[in-house]
């Protein structure tokens, strides 16, 4: 039997369920035996408690390099702070419920209102909030929260939902897998599986049809998972298995090799990073560096911005580790989908297409003026890069570059040294940047084409919308035409031109960026193994001819047949 659902994190697993043990959870209806003091004080000695253990983990990811464990527990963190759910805890204690129902109460009533937003990002904080309130009531009645730190045996984790706290202090090398009836590709507790490399499906619906302890075959990879499995289903899993392990494998061979093609060009393979957690998987797995830094993580899930030392320290770190290799930290690229607090901006009918990114940084300069003071500081101390996104006019360009130069005057009035031969270059993402690249390349060191935004302004096809999600493809002739004449004119004037979009570690649309003649690519770290497995069965001689065809075809849907039909069946065994 087969229940189907989305894969989170790739990989396959063949083992033992353990259903999540129930959270405790507290009686709505409750009323409190014991005064109206009382019980707001067992609520305020909880909500502090709390926040001292939350602390305490906050710092020690921190200090570990982990900052997407330390950002989730920080929102947590906010969220337990939060003034209008103290309140609603206040008011239904004054109404005669007692603490812990009082505390249910107000997070549902929390969460009905983050619903009422009616935006999926937020709706997705929702199962955040009842972590915390969860959390909240077992301290209050002295109960013991779920523990997965340590866990005995190797276990598939199965639960309708799973509070991201408790994924984040779990023994991960005991979880196998993981399975939620709940959840959606980009709920915090599938980015956490991710970074955890926990393979994971999520979004299966009804999953009572699972048993503790029973065998299971998770398929992360299908996004599926067999259940009720008979001798026969277990021999598939495990044959399956063993051909993916071997395919992780046969892909360890190139963590030391150089992204290099069949005829022998040089193609540098570079990641995409949004904290320091990944950058030891991303030197281990012999990348040229950093194509991408989305920074704006660093500004996200806090009440404050991050401070000129805060950054430098992070760079510098970073810097560091990856010794002469690039690493290109992108000036804060917020709105659109992504949302930062301390900056309290207004919402917008049309976020990707208002104010966001530069158009924030030009107007609120100190902050990007503390983000370049901070990343210029750590050029010193390895291969700084600079890029500024979502550029879509020359004047923006400009100014952006006077505000670079007058904080390199800034910094040598202050004595404070830097590499005066910081790389600047722009993100090309915007289509009235894209047809005048010539322009643009004459005035900074490089580009980076990011294809995920270009998609969207070129088809007019907003990227989040899961409605018209079959209209967002970048092997639409007209995107595609785009990108040739941006790595064109770039090769043409001597600079470097890469492509940190999820495009460069698309399978498909890898020979036709090479036939284009791109050379540096940018992608998640869990894909640099791969393309460098790729890149080694093109020929670049080819596909040239290749991405001119692609060039005259009429739908994305031809392009992908053409490429399809073209590869090699040593290559199409890896598609
Ligand atoms: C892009 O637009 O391709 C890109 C890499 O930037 P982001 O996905 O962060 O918008
Ligand atoms: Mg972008």
């Amino acid at each position: 039997m087969i229940i189907k659902g989305i894969a989170a994190s790739p990989g396959k697993a063949l083992g033992k369920v353990m259903i999540m043990q129930e959270i405790p959870k507290a009686d709505p209806e409750q009323k409190r035996t014991v005064s109206k003091e009382e019980a707001i004080s067992s609520v305020d000695s909880s909500i502090l408690e709390l926040s001292e253990t939350m602390k305490k983990l906050i710092d020690q990811y921190h200090t570990q390099g982990e900052h997407i464990k330390a950002t989730l527990m920080e929102t947590h963190y906010t969220m337990l702070r939060d003034r209008l759910f103290h309140d609603g805890i206040f008011k239904s204690i004054g109404e005669g419920y007692s603490a812990p129902a009082a505390v249910a109460r107000s997070v549902e009533e929390q969460c009905r209102l983050l619903d009422s937003l009616g935006d999926s990002l937020i709706r997705e904080r929702i199962d955040d909030f009842r972590d915390i309130g969860n959390q909240l009531i077992c301290q209050i009645i002295g109960q013991n929260y779920p523990d997965l730190s340590n866990l005995k045996e190797e276990v598939i984790l199965v639960a309708r939902n799973l509070p991201p706290s408790l994924l984040a202090n779990s023994n991960s090398k005991k979880i196998a897998g993981l399975l939620l009836g709940n959840g959606s590709r980009t709920s915090h507790v599938s980015i956490l599986a991710s970074n955890m490399g926990i393979p994971t499906v999520v979004g299966c619906g009804d999953i009572s049809a699972l048993e503790n302890g029973k065998r299971i075959y998770l398929d992360a990879v299908a996004g599926q998972v067999t259940y009720n499995i008979t001798a026969d289903e277990i021999a598939f899993a495990k044959k399956e298995i063993e051909k993916y392990h071997d395919r992780m494998l046969k892909l360890q061979m190139f963590t030391q090799t150089a992204g290099c093609t069949a005829d022998g060009v040089r193609v540098h393979v570079l990641g995409n990073i949004m904290d320091t957690s990944t950058t030891d998987k991303l030197i281990q797995d012999g990348a040229d560096g950093v194509g991408l830094f989305r920074t704006e993580f660093l500004y996200m899930n806090r009440d404050n911005l991050p401070s000129e030392d805060e950054q430098f320290a992070i760079y510098k770190n970073i810097a560091e580790k990856l010794g002469s290799k690039p690493l290109t930290v992108r000036t804060m690229d917020i709105g659109g989908d992504k949302e930062v607090k301390s900056l309290s901006l207004p919402s917008e009918a049309n976020p990707f297409l208002g104010y966001r990114a530069i158009r924030i940084c030009l107007d609120k300069t100190d902050i990007l003026t503390d983000q370049l003071r901070a990343a210029l500081r750590a050029s010193i101390y390895g291969n700084v890069k600079i890029m500024f996104p979502m550029i879509s006019n020359m004047d923006e360009l400009d100014r952006a570059l006077e505000i670079f130069e007058q904080v390199k005057k800034e910094l040598l009035h202050d004595n404070l040294p830097f590499d005066k031969n910081v790389q600047v270059g722009i993100m090309v993402e915007v289509p009235s940047v894209a047809v005048m690249a010539n322009q643009y390349i004459q005035k900074i060191d490089f580009f980076s084409i990011g294809s995920n935004d270009l998609t969207q302004y070129t088809l007019a096809v907003d990227r989040l919308n899961e409605k018209i999600s079959n209209l967002y493809d970048y092997f639409n002739p007209g995107v595609l035409t785009l990108i040739a004449n941006i790595i064109h004119i770039c090769n043409h004037a001597g600079k470097i031109c890469s492509l940190c979009g999820e495009m460069a570690a698309d399978k498909l649309a890898l020979p036709l960026l090479l036939g284009f003649g791109l050379r540096n690519l940018s992608v998640n770290p869990s894909s640099i193994l791969m393309v460098k497995n790729l890149l080694s069965m093109c020929d670049t001689n080819k596909l040239g001819v290749l991405a001119q065809k692609a060039l005259e075809m009429e739908s994305a849907g031809q392009v992908r047949s053409m490429v399809q039909n073209y590869l090699s069946d040593q290559y199409q065994s890896w598609l």
